[in-house]
């Protein structure tokens, strides 16, 4: 019997994985340069905390959370997200009695029981940050600038950056009022007229083409804002233009999740198909309150590594450039004594700050040196029995096969003198 990766899952290998930890880094960077600090959280949390957390209308909460029972008879949940562990975890440990905002930056992964295909996993990978406790629009500028850099740091040229605001709880609740009444006119299937009573919202979010055309005239959140709303909106938007962000303003960005008041922003891809969602965020000054805290107005994006890597492998940004640490001395022993000497000479090459590797499985001198060019090496390290009585290895550059025999007391020194 044979095991395969459940379904809508897979495993990163070589070298793509490296290519992974890679985008993780450079996703994460911009925030670390802007002052935001590592935070992780457990893999599963009480349900009641995605449920309040999330909101149970979404998509999230009613049909994609993996929940089970504990041996305890808890009932957790495999984190769909990762915002309202953050907020939850800033609670926790008070980290909002000290200065605001409180800045974080998490890299994870995430579990939703999605119908899987090309970019849309069951468990996928999100780098997030995260700014709570200050009402600012400079901080929702700064958020949107940091994942625009993130992508801008990958080579990445084709993602685009939508935004919206979807108002606050003084003009929220008019708009909301105005929405259900046009869509509750509409010719819509019974999940979706019960939609428009919990979270009309979602509705415009549909992505079905016979809603998508009955939605031409509903009415737009922009058209309904408050001063303050209004204010706020065009102070990002006027800092984003300053500081060279380039942006469309997307009137029909809602997003899935309940958690959102005023700005919210999404960016996309065109090389991925329908799901072209690379990354998203917006404004959530409710959550806390929603999960038990105190007001701690806040804003945040999570951006998809997974996606982003195939936005990266649509626009050939991962062609042929080499990928993880390159091996740069390999070790070629021929017989038992040399083996062990070997062994040691690796070790002590890899101490020394060197990417070193060696032949294992005791191939003879061809298999061997196969492998080292296999493995990439500039040099290759060859050691047998007359070198031992010598005290003495082969140092073979790869590239021009010009041989040199170098003292075996020497040769950490020597190679360490070519690499640095
Ligand atoms: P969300 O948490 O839904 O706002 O998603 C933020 C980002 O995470 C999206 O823009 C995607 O890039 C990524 N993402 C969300 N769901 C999935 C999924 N099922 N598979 C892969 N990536 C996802």
């Amino acid at each position: 019997m044979s095991f395969q990766a459940p379904k809508g899952t897979f495993d990163w290998t070589p070298p793509r994985s490296e290519r992974v930890l890679a985008i993780r880094e450079a996703l994460a960077a911009p925030a670390r340069r802007a002052g935001y600090g590592y935070i992780e959280t457990p893999v599963f949390e009480d349900t009641a905390l995605f449920a309040r957390g999330v909101g149970e209308s979404t998509d999230i909460v009613s049909k994609e959370m993996y929940t089970f029972t504990d041996k305890g008879g808890r009932s957790l949940t495999l984190r769909p997200e990762g915002t309202a562990s953050v907020v939850r975890a800033v609670l926790q440990h008070g980290l909002h009695n000290g200065q605001l905002p409180v800045k974080l930056w998490y890299s994870g992964s995430q579990f939703r029981y999605e119908r899987a295909q090309k970019g849309r996993y069951r468990h996928f990978w999100q780098v997030g940050a995260e700014a709570l406790g200050s009402e600012d629009p400079a901080l929702d500028a700064e958020l949107i600038m940091l994942a625009a850099d993130g992508y801008a740091g990958l080579g990445l040229t084709g993602v685009r950056l939508l935004i919206n605001t979807l108002g606050c709880k003084e003009c929220r609740p008019g708009y909301r009022a105005a929405l259900q009444e046009f869509l509750r006119a509409l010719d819509l299937d019974e999940p979706t007229r019960a939609r428009i009573e919990i979270n009309p919202l979602r509705v415009l979010d549909d992505k079905r083409p016979e809603v998508q055309a009955q939605l031409a005239g509903a009415p737009m959140v922009v058209d309904h804002l408050c001063g303050a709303c209004k204010t706020y909106h065009e102070e990002v938007r006027s800092l984003l233009t300053a500081s060279g962000v380039a942006f469309a303003d997307d009137p029909r960005l809602v997003r899935g999740l309940d958690y959102y008041t005023r700005t919210t922003f999404e960016f996309v891809h065109d090389g991925l198909g329908s799901q072209s969602a690379v990354g998203g965020g917006g404004r959530y000054d409710g959550l806390s309150e929603m999960i038990g805290g105190p007001s701690l107005p806040s804003v945040g994006w999570a951006l998809g590594v997974d996606r982003t890597l195939l936005a990266m492998e649509a626009e050939g940004l991962l062609a042929d450039e080499a990928a993880g640490e390159r091996v740069q001395v390999y070790g070629v022993p021929l017989g038992e004594e040399a083996r062990r000497r070997m062994f040691l000479l690796v070790t002590e090459l890899r101490r020394a700050g060197l990417v070193a590797d060696m032949s294992f499985g005791g191939k003879g001198l061809k298999g061997a040196m196969k492998g080292a060019d296999r493995s990439g090496a500039r040099y290759a390290l060859v050691l047998g029995e007359r070198d031992l009585a010598a005290r003495a290895v082969q140092l073979k550059d790869l590239t021009t096969a010009e041989q040199t025999e170098v003292p075996l007391t020497e040769v950490v020194d020597i190679l360490k003198g070519k690499f640095s």
